[in-house]
């Protein structure tokens, strides 16, 4: 299996190819520097299609786990990256252009002799980062735990005014 597949994109769409790799995360420098480690791979699996209306189309499915630092207790988190897209390929980019904007629609990338597979996985990875991750509960250490620790002269003042009247 080579490390950088490259596919003519339409050509690919057209006889329903299909290709399965699996890339380390840390093949991947723009994901990177959102990591607490790189550690893990992406499966990749990337199906040629004809879309509904006869359109020629690239369906990427991505999964795999990334290791990120919640905002909240700044524990780390799996993030569990589960991605499904339809890109549709555009012959040239005046077509890409003309299109209305629409983000209902599935994405269009241009089509090219030479796609390089990890390129797309590296653009959908980066789109499947949380801008600001957090547990659903953070386990351990509570945030504002030290706040709510009691100082440890506060009992001694207490004491100083009470004893006085
Ligand atoms: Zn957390």
């Amino acid at each position: 299996m080579p490390r950088r597949p490259v596919i003519d994109g339409l050509e690919f769409a057209r006889t329903g190819s299909r290709l399965q790799v699996n890339w380390p995360v840390s093949d991947f420098p723009r994901v990177r520097d959102s990591l607490r480690a790189d550690t893990g791979t992406i499966d990749c699996e990337l199906e040629g299609i004809q879309e509904q209306l006869g359109r020629r189309a690239l369906r990427l499915r991505l999964s795999g786990t990334l290791q990120l630092t919640c905002q909240r207790c700044l524990g780390s988190l799996a993030h569990a990256v589960r991605v499904d897209e339809v890109l549709l390929l555009a012959e040239t980019q005046a077509e890409i252009d003309a299109e209305p904007v629409n983000p209902e629609a599935p994405e269009r990338i241009l089509a090219g002799r030479q796609m390089q597979v990890h390129g797309l996985v590296e653009d959908e990875l980066v789109l499947a980062l949380p801008i600001a991750p957090r547990h659903e509960r953070c386990a351990g250490e509570q945030p504002g735990a030290a706040a709510t620790k009691p100082l440890p002269f506060a009992g001694l003042k207490d004491l100083m005014h009470g004893g006085r009247h």
